[in-house]
């Protein structure tokens, strides 16, 4: 069987240019005789890899200079914790609930103090981003979070909230690199790299340098202190070498097809093939508001569940693989990341046409 075209949420899609290049230096990376799996990462050559990644993406974004970038480890429900354990110093935060990741963050929090709802848009079923122009920001809060893109549900933060002058922190998981995005107005930006950026097992915080501070809370261990990570440039203990080395790669394919505003116009593109779609489907539609619609992760269904698993089936049996709908919304969702090409997009609403008038 040759490739599919692989709509999951993540693990997702990667560049097969990227693919190929690492399978080329498998064995030998760079003259070095061995694999970059293989490698120490205190050597020098290693050292290479990470300091040109993290040179890579600070281009990619234009990180202003007082930010650090980390590669961590632990996934986003690390980084549920490690954000309030590291910031709380009131210990209140205040949380914009815009689907499940937002409010696992949510819940995690409550663990370490007085952590408040200020908007939600739980009410119906996470289909919509709240008014965030105007929100009960509390005067001494910590910071304000954010989930930028919402995986399962498919929306997106077009204009980011007013946070009233407090930090935003923001968890950009699967949007990460998508298109630009102006760092200064955060925070903190984390994101797990198993969606837009390479094989799962890393975070990437972009975090303020004022925020990385020996003031954290009482029993906060030293993995979870970005300071620590910053002090030792990622490299405090045994990364994930390997998924790093993956991760540059990809940085490399974004600059090499013109950075992210190319991306940004790609990506437009790719999801207006399948929402101009779903718009004139008679069978298809989208579940989300059309001015919050994802670029990223795109849900839709028949409105009849057997026709759901008629189509998902189907699908998979014509090469179009991992349509299902995260488990708590069922229908349909096509992840469509920087990496799923145009032509996989075209592919499917052809393959979508046909079921449909195959099933009118
Ligand atoms: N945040 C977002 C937006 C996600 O989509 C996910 C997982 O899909 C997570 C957080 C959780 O990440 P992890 O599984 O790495 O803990």
């Amino acid at each position: 069987m040759g490739r599919v075209y692989n709509f999951s949420a993540g693990p997702a899609v990667l560049p097969e240019e990227v693919l190929r290049d690492a399978a080329a230096e498998m064995l030998d990376y760079n003259g070095s005789g061995m694999s970059v799996m293989e490698m120490s990462h205190r050597s020098k050559v290693y050292e290479n890899i990470i300091e040109e990644a993290e040179k890579d993406i600070r281009d990619l974004l234009n990180i202003p200079d007082n930010y650090k970038v980390l590669f961590l480890q632990g996934g986003g429900h690390t980084q549920f914790a490690m954000v309030p354990m590291n910031l709380m110093k009131n210990r209140k935060a205040d949380y914009i609930i815009t689907g499940q990741w937002a409010k696992k963050a949510f819940q995690e929090a409550k663990m370490y103090g007085d952590v408040v709802a200020v908007a939600s848009s739980e009410d119906e079923t996470y289909s919509y981003i709240p008014d965030c122009s105007d929100l009960p920001i509390r005067e001494d809060a910590d910071y304000v979070y954010i989930c930028e893109n919402n995986t399962i549900y498919g929306t997106k933060f077009k204009t980011l909230p007013n946070t009233k002058g407090k930090d935003l922190v923001a968890d950009v998981s699967s949007c990460f690199l998508s298109e630009p995005m102006d760092i200064s107005k955060y925070g903190i930006v984390w994101g797990g790299v198993q969606k837009n950026i390479g094989p799962a097992g890393v975070v990437i915080a972009i975090v303020r340098d004022d925020l990385i501070t020996d003031d954290v809370l009482e029993g906060t261990p030293s993995m979870l202190r970005y300071k620590v990570h910053a002090d030792n440039k990622s490299l405090y203990n045994t990364p994930p070498a390997y998924n790093i080395y993956i991760c540059g790669k990809v940085f490399k394919w974004i600059k090499s097809l013109g950075g992210l505003s190319a991306m940004k116009v790609r990506n437009e593109e790719k999801a207006k093939i399948l929402y101009d779609f779903l718009d004139s489907s008679k069978l298809f539609k989208g579940t989300v508001r059309k001015e919050d619609r994802s670029l990223m992760n795109v849900p839709f269904i028949t409105g009849d569940k057997e026709m759901d698993a008629k189509f998902i089936k189907e699908a998979e049996a014509n090469g179009f693989v991992n349509l299902k709908g995260h488990r708590s919304v069922g229908g349909m969702r096509a992840s469509i990341y920087n990496a799923m090409p145009k032509e996989g997009v075209e592919k499917l609403v052809e393959f979508m046409k046909k079921f449909e008038k195959e099933n009118a």
